[in-house]
């Protein structure tokens, strides 16, 4: 049997078994996709077994996406473009980088109708924020705020993707409540949580009733967590559209599946173990 699976810690939570090992019996092929706890100081060994031959490759969560990029032998134009890597291939002993969650989130929107859009704000600034400022680039965004709680954590991110990004003006803003977002907001066609803010240990939401309010009727609020927010139940009772987290996990994963087995993913399954129609 071929294995694969999710690097990360924690990954208890993770819907990525239910979702892959739905592919692979949907498909046909004798592989299981498993749950890789991994403390940091364990991650150079489990990269190193990933080379192994029954290995197809894995995911890769928090907090490992920028760290393992050292660790692999290359990575393509997505993961260069993202700064960061979720998906590992196993090419025969090789192992290439690359970032699903970037055209993941780019499908997502393009399937509720935000394929091209003007102005974005991503709030966050770790791996998923980067992978949000990407796909909002995919989507034609000509301008992308980046709020974060610490303002120098968005303005070092926002230098870091400006050179890659020349067609996009990114501007960094602070994540506060009843804060200076409000301007941007009042243009934005797309506003992104790419925070925790909404699980569990960090309840709440990240945008306050003010801010909702700012923002344009036309606008579509995503938020990548995958459970229930209250973030869009928020912007949902405001009568704006809005989008959790599982869109993306189902597209993300069906392209990094691709990348392992080489075969078109079978979407429809993936959505159907998600609980999506
Ligand atoms: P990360 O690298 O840890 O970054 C999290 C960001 O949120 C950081 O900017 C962090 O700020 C900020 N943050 C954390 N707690 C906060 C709080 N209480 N208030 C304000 N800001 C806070 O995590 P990530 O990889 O970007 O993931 C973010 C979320 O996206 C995760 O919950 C993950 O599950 C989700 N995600 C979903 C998908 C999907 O397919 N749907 C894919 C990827 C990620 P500091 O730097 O100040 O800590």
């Amino acid at each position: 049997m071929l294995r694969v699976g999710l690097i990360g810690d924690p990954v208890a939570h993770s819907r990525s078994p239910d979702m892959h090992n739905a592919a692979f019996a949907a498909a046909g092929i004798d592989a299981r996709y498993a749950l890789w706890p991994t403390p940091a100081a364990d991650l150079a060994a489990r990269i190193a077994s990933l080379r192994e031959s029954d290995v197809l490759g894995a995911n890769v969560t928090i907090p490992h996406k920028l760290a393992v990029i050292d660790l692999l032998d290359a990575l393509d134009d997505s993961a260069r473009r993202v700064g960061a890597v979720n998906t590992i291939v196993n090419q025969d002993g090789a192992l290439a980088g690359a970032n699903t969650d970037a055209p993941g989130l780019a499908a997502a929107l393009t399937e509720v109708g935000r394929g091209h859009v003007t102005r974005g704000i991503v709030l966050g600034a770790g791996g998923a924020a980067r992978a949000a400022i990407v796909a909002l680039a995919d989507c034609a965004a000509r301008a992308i705020t980046v709020a974060a709680r610490r303002l120098d954590h968005a303005e070092a991110l926002v230098d870091e993707m400006q050179p890659r990004l020349p067609r996009v003006a990114l501007d960094a803003g602070p994540l506060v409540t009843g804060g200076r977002l409000v301007s941007s907001l009042a243009n934005a066609d797309v506003v992104i949580n790419a925070t925790p803010i909404g699980m569990a240990h960090a309840p709440g939401s990240p945008l306050d009733a003010a801010q909702l309010a700012a923002l344009p009727p036309h606008a579509l609020v995503a938020d990548l967590l995958t459970t229930p927010t209250a973030l869009v139940t928020h912007a949902r009772a405001r009568g704006l559209a809005a989008m959790d987290g599982l869109p993306m996990l189902a597209r993300q994963g069906a392209l990094a599946w691709e990348l392992w087995t080489g075969q078109p993913a079978p979407l429809d399954a993936m959505r159907h173990a998600l609980g999506l129609s």
